[in-house]
């Protein structure tokens, strides 16, 4: 897709313009980024070199041909904003590279008033200015402003997808899965949640439930309900510690059947058994029953005591 936008830009053939749109975390502010430092790369390749100097800066922060507009006020991006951060800037010849490039990464912020200031600039640009838009929808952009923008609108993963990419970096069958459905379709966000402390919460909940499996104690297998009991009002958050609780013991089943010489039909009746148990807790939540009857069936029947 980059190299696509660099192709048509070099060609003069299409706007100088640009929209990226998507939920947080489906990737456009990577690709504006990818986009921006690949216009600016001396090596002028269909992707950014990473070794040339303009490159090098484009990381630190302080590339001298990219702009970016910090808003006065926190909540607007105003038209005094636009005229001293951008447009008096982006009318005067390059620095050093061959753009000028603005990315309001924010352009949700723009005031329709600072909107019209840029129009102008956006319809005669200078040869060397290209403007970066991300918002989450398109329509955070006046109609004027977008109809002069190439638009890009970025589209939620497949779950399994995101899971395999989160494998890839190194995190674990259950987190990855949890997160990755729990994620809408988002990498950045699945990364966020596997980091963030909540899901090692859930992480280590579903290890210490998956232990219990066949453990035929009924007052642990009760005992485990206060694991579940933080999210009885987070319905999200319940189902995916089922998630994780499926993968953690499907592993903790094989550990432990191992050692205790179980047969290959035992582990297939237990398994069965569990994942049946998750399952049907799942489809009960999502149903809307009763929280804690749920749980604590689905808790029996994993401990063995009740079919
Ligand atoms: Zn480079």
């Amino acid at each position: 897709m980059v190299s696509a936008l660099q192709n048509s830009i070099r060609a003069g053939r299409v706007s100088h313009a640009f929209l990226f749109t998507g939920a947080p975390g489906s990737g456009k502010t990577s690709l504006a980024h990818a986009f921006a430092k690949t216009l600016q790369c001396e090596a002028g390749g269909a992707s950014p070199c990473c070794s040339c100097l303009s490159c090098r800066v484009y990381e630190s922060g302080n590339h001298p041909d990219m702009l970016y507009v910090n808003p006065s006020e926190r909540k607007s991006i105003g038209v005094d904003d636009v005229k001293e951060q951008i447009i008096s800037r982006i009318s005067t010849a390059p620095e050093r590279y061959r753009y000028k490039i603005f990315i309001a990464d924010r352009a949700d912020l723009l005031t329709d008033e600072a909107q019209n200031k840029l129009l102008k600039t956006i319809e005669e640009p200078a040869g060397f200015a290209v403007f970066i838009f991300l918002a989450r929808h398109a329509e955070d952009l006046l109609p004027t402003v977008r109809s002069r923008c190439v638009t890009f609108a970025l589209r939620p993963l497949p779950a399994e997808t995101v899971e395999a990419e989160l494998i890839r970096r190194g995190i674990n069958g259950g987190t990855a899965r949890a997160c990755s459905h729990a994620s809408h379709g988002s990498i950045g966000a699945a990364l966020e949640m596997a980091a963030s402390e909540n899901f090692s919460a859930l992480g280590e909940a579903a290890s210490q439930i998956a232990a219990s499996t066949s453990s035929q104690n009924i007052n642990a297998a009760f005992g485990m309900y206060k694991l579940f009991e933080p999210y009885k009002e987070n319905k999200e958050q319940a189902v995916s510690l089922l998630d994780m609780l499926y993968m953690r013991y499907r592993d903790e089943i094989t550990e432990r059947s191992a050692a205790n010489g179980l047969t290959a039909s035992d582990i297939s009746k237990i398994f069965f058994v569990c994942a049946d148990a998750v399952l049907k807790a799942k489809k009960a939540l999502q149903k809307n029953a009763n929280y804690q009857l749920t749980i604590e069936m689905l808790l029996l029947r994993i401990a063995g005591l009740c079919a």
